[in-house]
């Protein structure tokens, strides 16, 4: 036979408030749905229920102390009818899940290559603990006694018909507070900061949203979901296209004509890129299989060349490029002759 008193963390002596105590915090830290594939989490939320339907129940209590109790079973129903009542949830398909929400997290483009594990914190709604999730002490609605709609008979045309309509008094609730919970201020629930795993896929896309089920709000009829936003942090070389990245590479006057040897800082490492004689401003080569994996493959790495034209040029520098630019035919202004422009608007 288990121990009960254990799994509730109590003392044989402990009243049925602190049982009661015990439970509410343990169900709600060992929830499935706050502890998503964890067996172990399960299973003990399984036990917490066991333990809490027969201590909470004097004469199963009295039976268990006694060791006249065989094993109880239970059916998974049971256990999350048994969680919704001490919690106030109504169950039924009526009952509404939390809301669901939005988080973000920031990876580094190196990220997805491989995906990532990462930890989102954030605040979602639980029941307040303090009032049970009741929001305070709750009476009866005395205009529709409980039932949270109005029934009226009127008469038509062709006879008697009853129409329903949500109860103004207590908007469809049932009861009303008598008194107001101060730590929720009577709305039952309180936000706390969560915390998540999850795995970034290899490649994810920015405008994609990632669920985790069960990440949400809880809320009557279960929590609601999350879903995680993905922000690329700024790489320092590389821009992003769908699977593709993009490198702008600067190269000189001379390299262009004359062609180089360059190393463009890939993803996972430098690559050697040739470039050929006579490359043009604008020019893109393609580098396929370096880019971001999807699935069924990987994008390419576009290395788009920008010509940068020199502006500082040492005197040495200058005579050689106008000795350049007679040898091709190319017509330059002469020597000094912007200084000269520039002295005569000043005059
Ligand atoms: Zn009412
Ligand atoms: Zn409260």
């Amino acid at each position: 036979m288990k121990d009960y008193y254990a799994i509730l963390g109590v003392g044989r002596e402990a009243t049925q408030e602190e049982i009661k105590k015990a439970y509410r915090r343990l169900a709600l830290q060992h929830h499935p749905d706050r502890n998503p594939g964890d067996k172990e989490a399960e299973e003990r939320f399984k036990e917490i229920n066991e333990a809490y339907a027969v201590l909470s129940d004097p004469e199963k209590r009295a039976q268990y102390d006694q060791g006249l109790l065989g094993a109880p079973e239970f059916r998974t129903e049971d256990l999350f009818d048994l969680f919704a009542q001490v919690f106030g949830f109504r169950t039924g398909r009526t009952a509404p899940r939390g809301e669901d929400l939005e988080a973000q997290v920031e990876v580094d483009l190196e990220d997805l290559l491989k995906g990532k594990e990462v930890e989102v914190v954030y605040a979602r709604l639980v029941p307040c603990e303090a009032c049970g999730g009741q929001g305070g002490r709750r009476v009866v609605c005395p205009t529709c006694g409980g039932k949270g709609v109005l029934e009226s008979y009127r008469q038509g045309l062709f006879g008697a018909f009853v129409t329903r309509s949500t109860c103004p008094h207590c908007k469809g609730q049932g009861h009303l507070l008598a008194e107001t919970c101060p730590v929720c201020r009577g709305r039952g629930r309180v936000a706390r900061e969560e915390r998540a795993r999850v795995r970034i896929p290899p490649g994810m896309d920015e405008n994609h949203l990632l669920r985790v089920p069960g990440y949400g709000n809880l809320g009557p009829g279960g929590p609601g979901d999350l879903y995680v936003r993905l922000k690329i942090r700024p790489h320092p070389h590389l821009e992003r296209e769908g699977p593709h990245l993009v490198y702008r590479l600067k190269i000189g006057l001379a390299q262009a004509a004359l062609g180089t040897r360059v190393e463009v800082p890939g993803l996972s490492g430098p690559i050697p890129l040739e470039i050929p004689p006579g490359t043009g401003h604008g020019e893109v080569f393609e580098l396929p299989g370096e880019g971001l994996p999807y699935p069924g493959g990987r994008g390419a790495l576009r290395v788009v060349v920008e010509l940068s034209v020199p502006k500082n040029l040492s005197p040495k520098a200058k005579e050689l490029l106008r000795a350049y630019a007679k040898e091709v035919g190319e017509e330059v202004a002469p020597e000094g002759f912007f200084e000269r422009l520039r002295g005569f608007f000043r005059k």
